[in-house]
């Protein structure tokens, strides 16, 4: 007998039709002889709906009162499933994030998980009963709920089979595995069987949201068994792993696409010693990430900085930088967040000279601006326009075809 950890995600559960469709998914593994723990996430849009419900009564609520908000979403859909499993006759109950014994740091909106005490979770599947888990949330040192960032149900999910030391862990989606692009925005995109924890975690940091990049992080930590799959197809889906069968992979892996970003750039800048220092300190003690950075040759003694951040951390970069003014010294601070960064990823990038190129003349080709670059070894990212972005993925998608397609 093994222990299997399943997660359904907000569509895959979007309706009663569906909740019992997971709830046949749950039964059919727990009756082939394996311990189940389900993690689900609110049902379709739920999440998105308290948002803006919150958003009608306080624009500014605390992030501790928005996390007691949001992870009601998840409680609904798991009494929901657990009584669909009742319904089916099988043994089951559902538990909060709390219950299940996540602890996490008290970052609300953004928690991390610090440790799951399991002895609750382990005593009901000594029970033989089927578990259903709350994704996306835990409670902080103040037994306060916390949640775990937009996507972090993958998080929870794979939180527990490392826990547990489950033999597999299954994403259950609304596509039927991990593809070379968003299928959605990429028709022609193909199904890979199987994909590295690295260049996973590359794509998912990049925007690819198909699993949250914590949890890949997370799974590679653990070395988790994990498997993306469509709670809908039955099909076989994409096996993430450390080390990839294929003996002569493709060198690139895929195309993916950000647009929650925003761009700053500090135009007339003192060209002196330090200023860049004094720039992205400030914006890191205020625990502001920087991405993509781009700095100017100086003229007049003037230089330019422009850098990207998340768009949820836009206004606050820009008050700091402007609250800041007299000793950071600039001429003026121009924002944009109708900017979207799209990146191509692969491991074999580092040996195979002109992807960037390529890239490029795909763009130069579709009439596609690029405002800034960043590479490293196994990917390539540019700034577009906002407008641009599903242009750009595609025709950047096209123009490695061949090389998603093994041709090459
Ligand atoms: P869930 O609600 O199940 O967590 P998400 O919406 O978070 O689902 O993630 C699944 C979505 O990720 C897909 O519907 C797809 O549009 C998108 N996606 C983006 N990039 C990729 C990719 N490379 N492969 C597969 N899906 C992708
Ligand atoms: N419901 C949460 C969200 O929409 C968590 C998740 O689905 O993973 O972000
Ligand atoms: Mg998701």
């Amino acid at each position: 007998m093994s222990l299997i950890v399943q997660k359904f995600g907000g569509t895959s559960v979007a309706n009663a039709e569906r909740i019992c469709n997971v709830a046949r998914i749950i039964t059919d593994t727990y009756k082939a002889g394996h311990d189940v723990v389900a993690v689900l996430s609110a049902q379709g849009d739920t999440t998105d709906e308290l948002i803006e419900k919150a958003a009608e009564i306080n624009p500014n609520a605390s992030k501790r009162e928005m996390d007691m908000l949001l992870s009601t979403g998840e409680q609904v859909s798991c009494a929901l499933c657990a009584m669909a499993i009742e319904a089916l006759g099988y043994p089951v109950v559902s538990l909060t994030g709390w219950q299940a014994g996540f602890r996490t740091n008290s970052g609300y909106g953004n928690a991390r998980i610090k440790r799951v005490q399991a002895d609750r979770m382990r005593t009901e599947l000594d029970k033989r009963r089927i578990v259903i888990v709350t994704g996306f949330q835990g409670i902080n040192k103040l037994d306060d709920i916390t949640t775990l960032g937009r996507g972090g149900s993958d998080t929870s999910a794979v939180a527990i089979a490392a826990v547990l030391g489950a033999d597999l862990c299954q994403i259950y989606t609304d596509v039927d595995g991990i593809y070379t692009a968003d299928p959605r925005l990429v028709p022609n995109a193909r199904k890979l069987e199987e994909i590295t924890f690295d260049e996973m975690l590359e794509l998912a940091s990049l925007g690819a949201q198909v699993l949250h990049n914590r949890s890949v992080e997370m799974a590679k930590r653990y070395n988790v068994n994990l498997e993306v799959l469509s709670s809908f197809s039955g099909q076989p889906g994409t096996k993430v792993k450390e080390v990839v069968q294929t003996m002569e992979k493709s060198y690139i892996s895929g195309v993916a696409k950000d647009k929650n970003i925003a761009r700053l750039a500090l135009v007339g800048l003192q060209d002196t010693p330090g200023i860049a220092y004094k720039v992205f300190s400030l914006l890191a003690r205020n625990h502001i990430n920087v991405d993509i950075i781009l700095q100017s040759i100086g003229r007049d003694s003037t230089k330019d900085i422009s850098f990207t951040v998340s768009k949820g951390d836009m206004e606050q970069a820009q008050k700091l930088l402007e609250d800041n003014k007299s000793s950071i010294r600039f001429d003026h601070i121009d924002v944009s967040d109708n900017v979207a960064k799209v990146s191509i990823v692969g491991a074999g990038m580092v040996n195979n000279p002109g992807v960037a190129a390529k890239m490029f003349e795909a763009l130069y080709n579709a009439g596609i601006n690029i405002n800034m670059i960043s590479t490293s070894e196994i990917k390539v990212s540019v700034l577009v326009h906002i407008t641009d972005a599903d242009r750009a993925v595609r025709v950047i998608h096209d123009r490695f075809y061949d090389e998603f397609n093994g041709e090459r």
